[in-house]
C-alpha cells in the first residue's frame, strides 16, 4: 500500500535489503514462535473462509473485515504475536486474494486464491512499530511480554529516517530481516543530470550479462564468466552430492532418517548460497552499468528483451544454460537501479539484432566467436556491442556504429570463490593430492644464500 505523500515532494523509490540476524538460542526460539503464530493466523483465515464457503456465504477478504474478525478474537489468541504483526498477515492474505481475483477477471483460469497453509509466515511491521538503531532492532511483541532486541549481521544500507518497514522471515534454515526504505531518486548538479536524448542500447547475454553501446561509439562490457563458472561448479557439486547419497535415499513412502533430514538441510543451504551468490553478482553488474551510464549522462537505456524465444526447447544443455541465465532478474536489477538514478529504461524487441550489421543493416550469419565481421561493408566489431548498437537504433538512438571508440571492461562476481587466489573454492579440485594436472609435490623453498 503506497503512503500518501505531499504534492511536489521529491520523487522516491522503495528499495529492500536483506540482513541476517545474530540471535541467541532463546531469541531464535521466540522469533520462530512469532513466525509460527503468523502461520496460525494465516491458517485461521483459510479455515474461516472454508466454513463460509461450505455455508455458501460470501468469503471474508477485505482487510478491514479481517481486522474486525481479529479484534473479536481478543488478545493472547496468537501467542506472543502483537496485533500489528497479525494484521500484516491479514494484509498479505487480502492482497493475494484480490490479485488472484483480478487475474481471474482478466481471463486467467490458472490464477488460484490463497489456499495453502504454511508452517511459517513472514511478518511485517511498519514505521513506528519497530525500532532500528544501527544494527540493533527491537521487534514488537504482544503487551506484557519481555522486549525482543536482536542484532543484524550488517549495517542497514539506508539511513534510519528512510526506513519504512521491516519484514521478519525464514529462508533456507536461517532467520532474515528485509529492510524496506524510501530512497529519494538521485539528484544531480546542473548540467550533470542524465540527458533523455542520449540513448544507449543494452544487449543481455551469458558471457556478457550486459553489453552497452552508447552514442559516440563508446561501449561497456561486463564479463559474466565468474557467474557462469559458479553455475558450473554448483551443477557439478549438486550432481556429486546426489550421487553420493543416492544409495541411502529413502524409498517412496519410506520414512526418512535423521541422517537424511540432515542431508536435505545441507542441500537446501548449498542451494540458497548459490542463489545468493548469483543474485549479488548480477546486482554488482547492474550497478556497474548504471555508474557508467551516469558518468556519460545517458538518460535512456534501451534493453533488448530476449524472453520471447526462451520457451523453445533447445536440448537439455542449452535449456540449462537459459535457466541459469536468470534473465528476469538481470532486467529487474537494471530497471530498479536505473529508476533510482533517474534514468528511464525501455524494453525493445531484440530479435535479429545479434545477426544484423550495425553499419549497413544487412543480415549476417551468427558468428561463432565474439567478433562480428560484415561481408557486405567490411565492418568488424564486437558481437555483443554491435547487437547493443542495433538495439539502441531501434529506439531511435542514432548511435554511431563506430565501435570500439573506447570499450570499458568490468567483471561481475569478483567476490565469488575461486576468482581471486585469496579465496579458494572448496568445490574445485585441489591442485595437490595427486590430482591430474598437478603442479607436483610441494617442495620446501630453496634455502636462501645467507
Ligand atoms: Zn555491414
Amino acid at each position: 500500500m503506497p503512503r500518501c505523500r505531499e504534492v511536489g515532494s521529491p520523487r522516491v523509490v522503495h528499495r529492500t535489503a536483506r540482513a541476517g540476524l545474530r540471535v541467541t538460542r532463546a531469541q531464535r526460539r521466540r522469533l520462530v514462535g512469532l513466525l509460527v503464530s503468523a502461520g496460525d493466523v494465516w491458517a485461521c483465515v483459510l479455515e474461516l473462509n472454508g466454513w463460509r464457503r461450505a455455508r455458501q456465504d460470501r468469503p471474508l477478504v477485505s482487510y478491514q473485515e479481517l481486522c474486525r474478525e481479529l479484534a473479536c478474537a481478543g488478545p493472547g489468541t496468537f501467542g506472543e504475536l502483537d496485533s500489528a504483526g497479525a494484521r500484516s498477515v491479514l494484509r498479505r492474505y487480502s492482497d493475494a486474494w484480490f490479485a488472484a481475483a483480478e487475474r481471474r477477471r482478466g481471463g486467467d483460469r490458472r490464477a488460484r486464491f490463497p489456499r495453502r497453509r504454511r508452517a511459517l509466515m513472514p511478518l511485517r511491521w511498519y514505521h513506528g512499530r519497530f525500532m532500528l538503531a544501527g544494527r540493533r532492532l527491537r521487534i514488537p511483541v504482544a503487551c506484557g511480554r519481555p522486549p525482543l532486541l536482536v542484532r543484524l549481521d550488517r549495517d542497514p544500507p539506508y539511513p534510519p529516517e528512510q526506513v519504512r518497514s521491516v519484514t521478519l522471515l525464514y529462508d533456507a534454515g536461517r532467520l532474515w530481516v528485509d529492510i524496506t526504505a524510501e530512497v529519494p531518486v538521485a539528484s544531480y548538479p546542473a548540467r550533470q543530470e542524465p540527458d533523455p536524448a542520449q540513448v544507449a542500447g543494452v544487449d543481455l547475454g551469458i558471457i556478457h550479462p550486459y553489453a552497452v553501446a552508447a552514442p559516440g561509439g563508446e561501449g561497456l562490457l561486463v564479463s559474466g564468466r565468474a557467474i557462469r563458472a559458479e553455475h558450473r561448479m554448483h551443477l557439478a557439486d549438486r550432481k556429486a552430492r546426489r550421487k553420493a547419497v543416492a544409495r541411502r535415499a529413502p524409498k517412496p513412502g519410506q520414512k526418512g532418517s535423521r541422517r537424511w533430514r540432515h542431508y536435505r538441510r545441507r542441500q537446501r543451504l548449498a542451494e540458497a548460497r548459490h542463489r545468493r551468490r548469483v543474485r549479488q553478482a548480477q546486482h554488482e553488474a547492474a550497478k556497474n552499468v548504471i555508474a557508467w551510464a551516469v558518468a556519460r549522462r545517458t538518460g535512456t537505456l534501451a534493453v533488448g528483451d530476449p524472453r520471447g524465444v526462451l520457451n523453445l526447447d533447445a536440448g537439455r544443455r542449452h535449456n540449462q544454460r537459459t535457466r541459469d541465465w536468470r534473465i528476469g532478474h538481470l532486467i529487474t536489477a537494471l530497471a530498479d537501479k536505473a529508476a533510482a538514478a533517474g534514468i528511464s529504461l525501455t524494453l525493445v524487441d531484440e530479435r535479429g539484432t545479434s545477426s544484423t550489421c550495425p553499419a549497413c543493416r544487412s543480415r549476417i550469419p551468427r558468428p561463432a566467436g565474439r567478433v562480428l565481421a560484415c561481408p557486405a561493408c567490411q565492418f568488424t566489431g564486437h558481437r555483443d556491442l554491435s547487437a547493443a548498437a542495433s538495439i539502441a537504433a531501434r529506439l531511435g538512438g542514432g548511435t554511431t556504429p563506430a565501435i570500439p571508440a573506447g570499450v570499458t571492461h568490468r567483471r561481475a562476481g569478483a567476490h565469488l570463490p575461486g576468482v581471486a587466489p585469496s579465496r579458494r573454492d572448496p568445490r574445485r579440485r585441489a591442485h595437490h593430492r595427486g590430482a591430474r594436472g598437478s603442479p607436483g609435490r610441494h617442495r620446501p623453498a630453496p634455502a636462501s644464500p645467507t
